[in-house]
């Protein structure tokens, strides 16, 4: 059908008849061609019938938009049918993944499995920081133990590291071999404290530390116990070996001497030695150390007394 034949009447009701689908396809989103087609042909009857004032011929109306109809229901048809399809696949798809109650269906996939990996990524970073930061943490606690079992003015270990070292030494090599502690008191550390001032005696104590340090075998250690006292423990010898470390140390004490502002310190030594015995507890070790070191001073200091 030409444009220029259309009735300016059939143009008028072609936009009537489409709006009117247009509202009808809004409300009812599935709608089968057949059900179209009944509903053109009502909504036309339903237009028509409107327009008509009576002095119309209906019949002769009818046959002047039947071709245009036809175009426009076809047209239209066409539309809906295709629209239906989709609607039609899409809400089958959907009561299909209903059915199977996988909500992951509705999931884009491969944008998932972008993400997977960038969290894979995220956390493998994360975790290799987290294991630099162990190791990192690790050198700090070895070297805190360090700095917590040494004494900071001495640098010889600490009464905490002696604790340490006696219980690890008893539980590898008790029954083995026999082993000795001195206890190392400097003689009349209070006058020259008196006498120089406290800072030269923290010198005389670093001095000390150094001279008996020096004098040690590896493996035998030097703690400070406290103040002016020292403890040397004496592993793998026998009570002659023992004696002539301390016999050593007390010579070397009187050999060197520190200086301070120009004038030679003199120190001397007074050592009690013991040996460890196996029903030993540190405390009971200290205390017969004590009284051998007790025994050096009443006898006059600078000198090495023992107790078995
Ligand atoms: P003895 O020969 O009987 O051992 O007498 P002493 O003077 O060595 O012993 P005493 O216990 O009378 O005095 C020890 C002094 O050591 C007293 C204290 O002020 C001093 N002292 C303790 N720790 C330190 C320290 O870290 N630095 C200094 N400079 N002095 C200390
Ligand atoms: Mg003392
Ligand atoms: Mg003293």
């Amino acid at each position: 059908m030409e444009s220029t034949q259309i009735h300016p009447f059939l143009s008028l009701f072609c936009k009537e008849l489409s709006c009117h689908l247009e509202s009808v396809s809004a409300r009812q989103k599935v709608i089968s061609p057949g059900e179209f087609a009944e509903l053109v042909s009502s909504a036309t009857i339903e237009i028509l019938d409107s327009y008509l004032d009576g002095s119309l011929d209906l019949q002769e109306y009818h046959n002047s938009v039947r071709e245009g109809y036809k175009e426009l229901a076809l047209k239209s048809i066409g539309t809906f049918a295709q629209s239906n399809k989709t609607i039609e696949s899409i809400s089958d798809e959907q009561s299909n993944l209903m059915d199977c109650d996988d909500t992951q269906h509705f999931i884009d996939f491969s944008l998932i499995s972008e993400k997977m990996c960038d969290l894979q990524s995220h956390l493998s970073s994360e975790v290799s920081r987290a294991n630099q930061m162990i190791q990192e943490l690790n050198t700090q606690v070895h070297e805190l133990e360090l700095t917590t079992t040494l004494d900071p003015l001495t640098k010889a270990f600490n009464r905490h590291a002696l604790q340490k070292h006696f219980t690890e030494l008893l539980s590898k090599d008790r029954f083995s071999h026999e082993m000795f502690i001195l206890m190392i008191d400097i003689d009349n550390f209070k006058l020259i404290n008196d006498k120089y001032g406290h800072i030269a005696g923290d010198k005389v104590l670093i001095f000390a530390s150094k001279l008996l340090k020096k004098a040690l075998r590896d493996g035998d250690r030097l703690y400070r116990f406290g103040g002016e006292e020292f403890v040397i423990l004496l592993n793998r010898t026998d009570l002659e070996g023992a004696t002539l470390v301390g016999t050593r140390l007390l010579n070397l004490s009187r050999q060197n001497k520190p200086l301070y502002q120009n004038e030679q310190i003199s120190v001397t030594l007074s050592i009690g030695l013991t040996p460890i015995r196996d029903d030993d507890t540190l405390d009971t070790l200290i205390h017969r150390s004590d009284v051998a070191l007790y025994r050096a001073k009443k006898s006059g200091k600078d000198r090495l007394e023992m107790e078995i």
